[in-house]
């Protein structure tokens, strides 16, 4: 929670021009000259326009990046990588312009800047890590080896969650690789990765290594895995596009990786420490409004300790202050008003289905709310693990509490969706964690903690339905490029 901020500065800023994107180094409109309005989510009101691309855009971008590859592919990768750390640096400089403007895009309460410098060096640090092996040979005229190459010129589609962080994950590791890249953001959020691509520029990075095409999913979006010239994509938002776009990519004969999904488990032990895990518990729902793909939405309770951990977390979960994200609170509104009225449609469903709903419920009411897309933070007890809000990612600040009466029938119920991004264990118990880091069938487990927090360069993906690939780590870089296996055989004739 911060202090109450001027909700102009961050509009005033030289690194957003209203209706252009980034194609080839060339702030410009779109082909057919339409725009998208971008909304503030706590009143409605328009914070600016960007241009509302289509496939003619990509094609343009796509060629633009296909013309800068040959050199940036070639450029050394100390070379990249020192552009990259330039970019950083340039991160780090306009850190609270691109906090203010990614806080006003999402509706956010401001949260300090995000760590996107820092990922930016550590993907920057693996650059000129990219490395092949030595083979093996039958005889000892030939050396074999591998080489690991840039795949060309790939795609990325990103959602509005988290604009900056995606954009720059995507960016960085494909262009440390030695590709080039043309990124959609997200028609809701499209500010923070404008402005962090005019910064790739101002620190270096050549004209047509980053193409941002702004626009909607259907129009841009598709566009991009279905552009013949397009390699490789990197897919990160809901798994039916995912799916749209793995379709496409299947046409195009690509590879991609999709980073879908949760359903988060919090398995909390009786021997956990209650003081610690429920507000943190309370706190992973509702930052970002619960629009957070790890947020944990479901608490797997051993029934010793369940009313107790239902108490602590209604606690916490009432005293999460809500309002517009420039004002000093704790959550901000949903994103649009698709999300809202799906986020309240599962609140009635879990009504309807029989959960018993302890804390919110509803919308917020006051004249601060006015015409923002807000919820309150919203705690079920009693869940079962059939019901659709045990079941389905609703994406919103809505917590379901599932009692359950062993550790066998905990590892059931917490693997026992379709999902398998994050999981959570709460115990002070060394042995049961183990167990629990075993059992639990996800890409990232969190020993008393929410949301997977403290680790710098662990890969990010999910099990099962929440996608495949890693970003994040020193392996993302890897998965932006393609190996060649190479045979050399030296001198034929003896003496030469
Ligand atoms: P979404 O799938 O609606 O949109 C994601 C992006 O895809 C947007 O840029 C959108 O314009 C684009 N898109 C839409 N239709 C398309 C199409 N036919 N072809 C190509 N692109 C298309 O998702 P969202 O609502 O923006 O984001 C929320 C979802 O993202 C949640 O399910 C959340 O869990 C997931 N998410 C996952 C991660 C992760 O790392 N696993 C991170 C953040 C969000």
């Amino acid at each position: 929670m911060t202090a109450v901020i001027d909700p102009q500065a961050a509009l005033d800023t030289e690194l957003l021009r209203d209706n252009a994107h980034l194609i080839g180094g060339e702030w410009v409109p779109a082909a057919s000259g339409e725009t998208i309005e971008v909304l503030n989510p706590a009143n409605r009101e328009v914070l600016g326009r960007v241009p509302r691309g289509t496939a003619e855009d990509v094609d343009a971008a796509v060629r633009a990046a296909e013309r800068a590859l040959p050199a940036w592919r070639d450029l050394n990768a100390t070379a990249r990588a020192g552009l990259l750390f330039r970019w950083a640096e340039l991160i780090d400089e306009h850190a609270a312009v691109l906090d203010q403007l990614e806080s006003r895009d999402v509706g956010r309460p401001h949260w300090g800047p995000p760590p996107m410098a820092g990922q930016v060096r550590f993907i920057a640090g693996q650059a000129d890590k990219v490395q092949g092996v030595s083979l093996p040979t039958y005889t000892p005229d030939v050396v074999g080896f591998t080489l690991r190459e840039p795949y060309g010129v790939v795609g990325a589609i990103i959602p509005w969650n988290a604009p900056g962080p995606m954009f720059v994950t995507e960016v960085a590791a494909a262009i440390a690789a030695g590709n080039t890249i043309v990124i959609k953001p997200a028609e809701d959020a499209p500010l923070a990765p404008l402005a962090l691509a005019r910064l790739a520029m101002d620190a270096g990075i050549p004209a047509g290594v980053v193409n941002v095409v702004t626009g909607y999913g259907s129009e841009a979006g598709a566009a991009i895995p279905s552009h013949p010239g397009i390699r490789r994509v990197g897919f990160t938002g809901s798994p039916v596009t995912g799916a749209t776009v793995m379709e496409a990519c299947a046409r195009n004969l690509i590879p991609l990786h999709l980073e879908l999904g949760g359903k988060s488990p919090q398995v909390v032990f009786p021997d956990a420490d209650l003081s610690v895990a429920a507000p943190a518990i309370a706190s992973g729902i509702t930052l970002n409004t619960g629009q957070i793909c790890a947020a944990g939405s479901r608490v797997v309770v051993l029934r010793s300790v369940h009313q107790e951990v239902v108490e602590r977390l209604a606690q916490a979960m009432e005293r999460i202050s809500v309002g517009p994200w420039h004002q000093p609170v704790n959550m901000g509104p949903l994103i649009n008003g698709r999300q809202h009225e799906r986020v309240m449609g599962y609140i009635e469903a879990g009504r309807s289905e029989g959960a018993d709903v302890v804390v919110g419920g509803g919308v917020p009411r006051g004249a601060e709310y006015g015409d923002g897309f807000f919820v309150s933070p919203t705690l079920f007890d009693n869940v079962s693990p059939d019901m659709t809000i045990a079941r389905e990612e609703i994406f919103g600040p809505v917590l379901s509490v599932i009692p359950v009466d062993d550790e066998a029938e905990a590892i059931a119920v917490a693997n026992g969706v379709d999902y398998g991004l994050v999981a959570s264990v709460w115990t002070e118990d060394v042995g049961t964690a183990v167990r629990m880091s075993r059992a639990l069938q996800a890409g990232q487990v969190g020993i008393n903690n929410a949301l997977g927090a403290g680790v710098i360069g662990g890969p990010f993906g999910g099990y099962k339905n929440s996608g495949f690939g890693r970003t994040m780590g020193a392996d993302s870089v890897l998965e932006w490029t393609q190996v060649k296996t190479v045979s050399m055989r030296g001198a034929t004739r003896p003496g030469n």
